[in-house]
């Protein structure tokens, strides 16, 4: 049996955003933390890579910044990074190879959403477009799908038109100024895990939990380590598993059990879903887009083909380079995942015929594609949250503790930003707050 060095104040399971930000907050105020990831990395859903003489890291998980997150920004600030603007200017393709300017059909679907009373009861976004048919054009709700599938990887038919309506209503991140670290999410996780005081805490990589044993004021997690198990004990511990992972019934395989149970944590884990994406990054030769038309879309950002298997492209702008990425999140992406990349990649091809036309041999051009399947890893099991139909208060019930011991934190436990990387933060270091408050 395995034993990491014994005794603990707090023990951290992920090396994720929420769980290092959670560890670095504890170790600033004196706790001892043992962070336990299963994978032989930290960072969880961010993912960047940087292939030999690449200029400019990949990023094959998370990547924008959504609006001003104050968490972000403070990170970057303690990384000495910066955020860069991401450009925003957007065509979309009506018919294959003939590319328009996109008019604000955000601000427009907005205004008209507004118009329609609020349901009083929540029912599924797709049958709220569908009872509104007559007030909202094919045009609005054809957009107003297709954000809900490629920006909230959500499936229509199951995301809660409340909790939808409420994110367009507010400072939504949809229609958010956007940014990129400078120098990329890995660098920020890396800072971040590099501020942690190694006299007082540790990451333990590779070590995929399947225990949490608990009482008050004690908790005994179980792993196991290169098929050896192994255990921790503390006084507490911060939880920040992906939804996903918690969802999974008691043993099923990759599951975490919990004794004893939470059964107060059954019903908001019922409400909240996990949303598939696949995200390809398509390095070629050059960056041909920017020759058509006589250098007419040099500047484009985003290029939108509704309908096509990947309905959204985006360019690496302000920086030039010759990498497009290929987006497609929602039901879409649940039929696509799971495959191989040439699977995936001929679809991805295809809709970047549908978009550029078709007389140019892209595949020739391409030198390199980068992805990751989070969908099978099952350590993520999927991209990022959001909620079912009847799934606004599970965030926060979510995010309660448990007996001043068990602390639970992750993108999906968080109202303002939840599936981002700002949300995770902001989780991680709420649970540590709260755990010190104690
Ligand atoms: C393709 C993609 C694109 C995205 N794009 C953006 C974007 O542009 N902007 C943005 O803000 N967000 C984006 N996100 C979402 C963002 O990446 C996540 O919201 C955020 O990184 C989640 O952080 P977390 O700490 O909550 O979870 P995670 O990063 O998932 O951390 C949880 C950790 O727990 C570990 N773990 C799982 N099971 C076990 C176990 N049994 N034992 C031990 N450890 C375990 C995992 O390995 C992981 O390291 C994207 C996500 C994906 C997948």
């Amino acid at each position: 049996m395995t034993k990491t060095n014994d005794e603990y104040d707090v023990i951290v399971v992920g090396a994720g955003a929420a769980g290092l930000a959670a560890a670095a907050h504890l170790g600033r105020n004196g706790k001892s933390v043992c962070i336990l990831e299963a994978r032989d990395r930290i960072g969880g859903r961010i993912l960047s890579v940087r292939p030999r003489g690449a200029a400019m890291p990949l990023e094959l998980g998370a990547e924008f910044i959504h609006g001003e997150s104050p968490a972000i920004f403070e990170q970057l600030r303690l990384a000495g990074d910066l955020a860069i603007d991401a450009a925003q200017t957007r065509y979309r393709v009506p018919q294959p190879g003939h590319m328009k300017r996109s008019e604000d059909l955000f601000e427009t679907m907005k205004e008209r959403l507004q118009s329609i009373p609020k349901p009083r009861a929540d029912l599924p976004f797709a049958e709220f477009l569908e009872k509104n048919q007559k007030r909202l054009s094919p045009t609005v709700r054809a957009f107003a799908t297709m954000l809900v599938e490629g920006f909230d990887a959500a499936d229509p038919k199951r995301a809660s038109a409340i909790e939808i309506l409420k994110e367009w209503g507010g400072g939504s991140a949809a229609d958010a100024p956007t940014f990129r670290p400078q120098r990329g999410y890995g660098a920020l996780m890396d800072s971040l895990a590099g501020s942690l005081d190694p006299a007082k805490s540790c990451v333990q990589l590779e070590c995929a939990v399947n225990e949490v044993r608990w009482r008050k004021g004690e908790v005994i997690v179980g792993f196991t380590r290169h098929g050896e198990p192994g255990s921790v004990r503390a006084a507490q511990a911060i939880i920040t598993l992906p939804l996903s992972v918690m969802q999974l019934p008691a043993l099923a395989p990759g599951s975490v059990l919990f004794t004893p149970a939470l059964p107060k944590k059954q019903v908001p884990l019922s409400r909240l879903l996990m949303g598939p994406v696949v995200k390809l990054v398509l390095c070629f030769s050059r960056p041909f887009w920017a020759e058509l038309d006589d250098g007419m879309h040099r500047d484009v950002a985003f290029f939108h083909a509704q309908g096509a298997p990947f309905p959204t492209f985006w360019t690496t702008l302000p920086v030039r380079a010759p990498v497009l990425t290929a987006w497609t999140g929602g039901p879409n992406a649940a039929r696509l995942g799971m495959r191989g990349t040439d699977e995936v990649l001929r679809p991805a091809l295809a809709s970047v015929a549908e978009i550029f036309g078709k007389r140019r041999d892209y595949r020739r051009m391409l030198e390199a594609v980068y992805w990751h399947d989070w969908q099978s890893d099952p350590y993520s099991c999927g991209a990022y949250s959001y909620s079912g139909v009847g799934g606004g208060p599970a965030r926060r019930q979510l995010a309660k503790s448990v007996a001043q011991t068990l602390f639970f934190a992750g993108e999906a436990l968080d109202e303002e930003e939840s599936s981002s990387v700002g949300g995770a933060l902001n989780t991680g270091q709420r649970a540590a707050k709260e755990l010190l408050q104690g």
